[in-house]
């Protein structure tokens, strides 16, 4: 069984909506796992957000648009009497739902109930589509077999266990579609696997049930071998390593959610990424193969912040790293890149929310510089043993940047460039001219 999944902008109108129809409906079996169409959820975070400020007449104004915006979506999307009249129903009921929050004080579980509406909606209506063209499908509720602990980490085993149960209450069916996103915790409440977390879902639900291939379809063509929006000439990559798609995906490559990678690596899952708009297009595979020596796809993060900590004590010490690294361990802040020197490690963060209390307790023990408005520059490929110059020709294209950092051999498939963000460009295109 195949695990497909549409984004917001793959299910964001009617037209787009009806679009899937060809692409899902085939004998092969498969579970479909949806987003929200696009802008829904941004929409529902501020409902969410006036009703935390206690600003009840604008939730209502922005509910009472958001369920415009739906009617006319249902209006184009169903001919028949029966199927449109189910769907107003269905939008009744999930918009009496928003409203009835605006009744009494607001908590931030209850956000999270508010958040879920858009895959709820989203699935029952291409359920409903399926229907009114006599195509059969399973709608599975996410909620009764996705969920993640007490750490907010998924828990692949009851997942697994449960998605089982459910799939086995529909021996004959081989259509299923489900919401992405949406879970519950460790308390059985709502709860999402954050922003963008679709892609987690259905990776999720691939590994649990051991699928054959799982598919992220969205409205590019793959994941890029740079940044299109900054570089003129990019191009699809066909073929990345799970390791390589999860560096990307990290680094700065939207097309992917960061940590999705993982459930299908473990299991040994090829992930294909495909396009809604192009069908017949290639994509991106990411799967266990590595095609030898090569570059592969170069990314970049922004918003990064580098710390210097120097001290005496570091020279010829053992213990000082692990005091740097319990200061960041205490503020639950990732260290992203690090180097080191005999007298002097540096570190980058991109959480900043705790960065003064970390500084002020760094400065107990060393004397700490800040740099802000940074970004790493990942390049991404398979440098083994690196026999054919790999880190020459990168830093050869790198010649007339300033480099704040270089972090190369943590592991075979990335060099990692700490530059100013205001070199980001100009790196960017810098390595597409020298590298591909
Ligand atoms: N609808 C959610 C979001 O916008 C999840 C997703 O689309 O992946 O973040
Ligand atoms: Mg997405």
């Amino acid at each position: 069984m195949k695990v497909l999944k549409f984004g917001g902008t793959s299910v964001g109108s009617a037209e787009r909506i009806k679009n899937l129809v060809p692409l899902i409906h085939s004998p092969e079996p498969k579970i479909i796992v949806l987003s929200a169409m696009s802008g829904t959820t941004n929409k529902l975070v501020e409902i969410a957000q006036s009703l935390y400020a206690g600003e009840n007449e604008k939730a209502k104004a922005l509910i009472d648009a958001l369920e415009k915006h739906y009617q006319a979506v249902i209006r184009e999307l169903y001919k028949k009497e029966e199927y449109y009249t189910q769907a107003k129903e269905l939008l009744r009921t999930h918009f009496d739902y928003l409203h009835a929050f605006r009744m009494d004080m607001f908590t931030a579980n209850e956000e999270k109930a508010i958040l879920a509406q858009g895959e709820l909606l989203s699935t029952a209506m291409l359920h409903y589509h399926l229907s009114e063209q006599g195509i059969s499908s399973v709608l599975l509720p996410a909620l009764s077999f996705m969920r993640i602990g007490e750490d907010e980490e998924p828990d692949l085993k009851y997942i697994e266990t449960n998605i089982r149960a459910e799939l086995g209450k529909y021996p004959k069916a081989n259509l299923f579609i489900t919401q992405g996103y949406i879970c519950r915790n460790a308390f059985g409440e709502i709860d999402n696997l954050k922003r963008g977390g679709s892609d987690y879902t259905a990776t999720l639900i691939g590994a649990a049930i051991r699928s054959e291939e799982i598919q992220i379809w969205t409205d590019i063509d793959g994941m890029h071998n740079n940044d299109p929006r900054i570089v003129d000439k990019t191009h699809p990559v066909t073929e990345l390593s799970f390791d390589e798609a999860a560096e990307l995906a990290y680094f700065g490559a939207k097309i992917l959610h960061p940590t999705c990678v993982l459930p299908a690596q473990q299991r040994r899952i090829p992930v294909r990424l495909l396009n809604t708009m192009q069908p017949e297009a290639r994509g991106t595979l990411i799967s266990e193969t590595i095609s030898g020596q090569r570059f592969t796809a170069v990314a970049a993060k922004d918003g990064i912040t580098a710390i210097k900590i120097k001290s005496g004590r570091m020279l010829l010490a053992y213990g000082f790293l692990r005091a740097v690294f319990e200061v960041f361990e205490r503020y639950k802040t990732p260290i992203d890149m690090i180097t080191t020197s005999e007298v002097a490690v540096s570190v980058t963060i991109d959480q900043v929310k705790n960065l003064d209390a970390i500084i002020r307790e760094l400065e107990e023990i060393a004397s700490v510089e800040v740099d802000k408005d940074l970004s790493i520059v990942c390049i991404v490929g398979s440098f083994a043993a690196d026999r054919e110059g790999s880190a020459l020709k990168i830093f050869e294209s790198l010649r007339s940047i300033p480099i704040r950092m270089i972090s190369y051999g943590g592991s075979e498939y990335n060099v990692s460039i700490l530059v100013k963000s205001e070199h980001k460009k100009e790196t960017l295109m810098a390595l597409n001219k020298g590298l591909f």
